[in-house]
């Protein structure tokens, strides 16, 4: 096993990967961050939740660099809530090298993202439609691409997108370097990658299979009215420190919710009908552990990243194969334990042995527990899980500040880098990245000096103008 301190990279980045706790690289990250420095193109077969964030997180922020006006890199990624996760893995790693990460998502404000993409940009990550959009509309320089991520490709097939991930590449600088990460690669992408990558260098990371070992399996087989009853006695004998229940459809999703929320449990749910607002305001909420149970469709299911998700319990089966292991991807993350519990009608086999084909593994019946004491179980269920830190959001010794002051009040990052060197012991390398939007601004705070530039930055001026100053929500 090798070491991070084997790929030479630099201290910032060192740093970075210590802030998050990483020790080792894992198998994905040791064979692409190697090659990826090497600026190879790849088709990476990986599952979800190797560390394949990292594995071209890394490499990228080593190359970009914070004075690089041209060269950016873009990531796409399947879904809105997947780009947003990867933004902030990014961020976190980019950090120290204070490398600026835009993100052009639907539904969110196309203004807004104009804005963000007129300033310095390294890293662009997004949705392949509004992407497409941009640079349509040259709001971003196809030219200045010079790194470009397709993350997911097998879901973006799936779900439909390859077209637009192939007007992507057809608009961007052709003298790039692509990476391709997908759990499969079936023909169509193949092809994909003929046309739209340069010798590439295949890395298979399949040692243990398209599921993470360290997940238990249980199938159960009722009719469809007894699901919801049966769900109920699975929470009550296995008590989850949290969990994520997938339904098929978003009104399988509303009843379900309806009924648990009736029986008092930490509940709430998650599907395509909601504002992609909302949508992100759940993720953080169970993120940081404020309920115990997600109730979600698909959408909940590709690549998220969220701690010590104990069970995942599949109220409908998947009707595609590749769905079964998105959803219980969301547990035994991180080399932990998981559960992952099916339920299906007897009329269904045929999306079973699917899946069992696929996974290449069988599917045992769930050995039922024992509710031991029913009582207490409904009152650990009402409750909600230990409050937890996101801890990609909360590094030690780093302090996001919010001013209520931006682009109309004028402004600069020169101005906010000014009064706060002003501030005695503090200096440029106390100072991260810095974001001005058009009313407020948020700046990152190293080495535990947050604090005390909170309390200073309260007597002191920004271009002359007083500003409120308060610890960033997020
Ligand atoms: P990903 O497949 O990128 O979604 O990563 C899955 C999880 O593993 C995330 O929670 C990462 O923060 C975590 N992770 C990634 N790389 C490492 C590493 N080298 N050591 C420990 N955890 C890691």
């Amino acid at each position: 096993m090798s070491n991070f301190n084997d790929f030479k990279l630099s201290k910032e980045i060192l740093k970075a990967i210590n802030d998050l706790g990483y020790k080792k690289p894992t198998e994905v990250q040791e064979k692409v961050i190697k090659e990826a420095l090497l600026n190879k193109d790849l088709i990476v077969k990986s599952q979800t939740g190797s560390g394949k964030t990292g594995a071209f997180a890394i490499p990228l922020c080593e190359r970009l660099s914070f004075d690089e006006e041209w060269d950016k890199a873009l990531i796409l990624a399947p879904t809105r809530e997947l780009a947003i996760q990867i933004s902030q893995d990014i961020k976190n790693i980019g950090r120290y090298k204070k490398l600026k990460v835009c993100t052009l998502i639907g539904k969110e404000s196309v203004k807004e993202q104009d804005n963000d993409l007129k300033g310095k940009v390294q890293i662009v990550v997004g949705t392949p439609g509004r992407v497409l959009d941009h640079l349509d509309k040259c709001t971003l320089n196809g030219k200045m691409i010079k790194y470009l991520v397709i993350d997911e490709a097998d879901e973006m097939f799936n779900m439909g997108f390859i077209n637009q991930v192939e007007g992507v590449c057809r608009r961007i600088n052709k003298n790039r370097t692509t990476m391709l990460f997908s759990a499969t690669v079936p023909e169509k992408i193949e092809e994909l990658t003929k046309k739209h990558m340069d010798r590439p260098v295949w890395i298979k990371c399949e040692g243990k299979g398209l599921v993470t070992e360290g997940i238990t399996h249980g199938l159960i087989v009722v009719e469809g009215k007894e699901k919801l009853e049966k769900v109920n006695s699975i929470l009550l004998s296995e008590i989850p420190e949290r969990a994520i229940i997938f339904c098929r459809t978003k009104d399988n999703v509303e009843i379900a919710h309806n009924y648990f929320k009736e029986k008092g449990y930490s509940i709430d749910k998650l599907h395509g009908d909601m504002l992609q607002k909302e949508r992100n305001k759940k993720m953080d909420s169970f993120r940081e552990g404020r309920f115990k149970i997600l109730i979600a469709t698909d959408i909940a299911a590709r690549g998220l990243d969220v701690e010590n998700v104990t069970h995942v319990i599949n109220i409908d089966i998947p009707v595609e194969k590749e769905a079964y292991v998105h959803r219980i991807g969301r547990t035994g993350r991180g080399g932990l334990k998981g559960s992952s519990i099916t339920i299906m009608t007897p009329y269904e086999d045929k999306y079973l042995n699917r899946i069992e084909e696929y996974i290449n593994l069988k599917i045992e019946p769930y050995k039922e527990k024992e509710i031991k004491d029913k009582a207490l179980s409904e009152k650990i269920l009402r409750q909600n899980p230990k409050k937890r830190e996101d801890k990609k959001k909360s590094i030690k010794g780093v302090t996001k500040l919010y001013l209520n002051g931006g682009k109309k009040k004028k402004i600069r990052i020169l101005d906010i880098v000014g009064t706060i060197c002003s501030i005695d012991g503090i200096e440029k390398d106390d100072i991260g990245i810095i974001e001005i939007k058009d009313n407020g601004s948020t700046v990152e705070i190293f080495n535990n000096k947050g604090e005390k530039v909170l309390r200073e930055l309260k007597n002191k001026t920004i271009k002359g103008k007083k500003l409120k100053v308060e610890k960033a929500k997020n």
